[in-house]
């Protein structure tokens, strides 16, 4: 069955009465260059979980290239379509269930041994951040995570410091992983098409914080402060969020070399956590 074909996607909405759901994310990929795409670049060595299978358009490419995959589908219409697209595999694994509402250490556990696998996905837009900080701030036994999100948000999770695009969401994946945009995608290879354009972001889970703090919690508070109000400057945001007298703030970032007047976007990963841990020790 050529799931990419939109004529397939069409007779498969017939068979079981289904309408897309705009409010779920709903928009089905088309492009088989771009589901390979996807799938060679999760380079999946047994496990891959997916996130949102929809009509199974991904799921299939997953299957055919790992000893199991599990799909996490939120539209429970979604679950018998599933059982019909994918009947020809035996290792694929359908559960009906809201990704944000998953306990997935234990998921990962019980499914996959506690081995290491890959996550792959076409994700729902509306829910693109929330996803991407669960799976990172979970700390799973994940090598790479690749997904398709807006284009302008891969831009800024994949920002340099400094950039226009740089931000508290490119801290947060820039501490845990190496980020990199595999391809555009335009918004016409999807039925139906969304209003914007896409891109196929890869996170590669480094085995360790791309940089060292004292105290996780505080360094994300700091970085979380400092973009709060960008027109701001850093001593500002800062004395906003800490108990701490502006003047000594400011000593504590002179001190370290750090120019009170600077922006948060200015800052890379290791000022910020120069920062953290001078707070910490304060
Ligand atoms: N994988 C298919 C593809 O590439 O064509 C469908 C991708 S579509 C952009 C997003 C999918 O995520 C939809 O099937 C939608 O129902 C599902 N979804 C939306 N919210 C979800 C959630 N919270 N948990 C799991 N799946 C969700």
């Amino acid at each position: 069955m050529d799931l990419t074909s939109p004529k397939v996607i069409r007779s498969i909405q017939e068979k079981f009465g289904f309408t897309f759901k705009k409010g779920l994310g709903q928009n089905f990929l088309t492009s088989q260059t771009v589901l390979e795409d996807i799938a060679g670049a999760a380079e999946i060595e047994t496990g891959v979980i997916e996130i949102g299978p929809g009509f199974g358009v991904l799921t299939s490419q997953l299957a055919a290239r790992s000893q199991k995959v599990l799909a996490i589908e939120i539209d429970e219409r979604l679950i018998d379509v599933l059982n019909y697209t994918l009947s020809e595999f035996d290792n694929i694994k359908i559960i009906n269930a809201d990704i944000l509402k998953l306990d997935l250490k234990s998921l990962i556990q019980k499914e996959f041994n506690g081995g290491q696998i890959s996550i792959a996905a076409n994700l729902p837009y509306y829910i693109t951040t929330p996803i991407i900080t669960k799976l990172l701030e979970e700390k799973l036994p994940v090598r790479n995570i690749v997904v398709m999100v807006q284009k302008e948000v891969a831009e800024r999770m994949s920002a340099m410091p400094g950039t226009k695009d740089y931000g508290a969401i490119t801290v947060l994946c820039r501490y845990y992983t190496e980020p990199s945009v595999i391809t555009n995608v335009k918004a016409s290879l999807f039925v139906p098409p969304p209003k914007v354009d896409s891109a196929v972001l890869k996170l590669r889970v480094l085995d360790k914080p791309s940089v060292e703090v004292l105290n996780e919690k505080l360094f994300f508070k700091v970085v979380r402060a400092a973009f709060s109000q960008r027109r701001k400057t850093l001593l500002n945001c800062l004395c906003s969020a800490f108990p701490i007298p502006k003047p000594e703030m400011s000593a504590l970032l002179e001190k370290n070399d750090i120019h009170p007047a600077r922006r948060g976007e200015t800052l890379s990963p290791e000022e910020f956590a120069v920062i953290a841990d001078a707070i910490a020790n304060n």
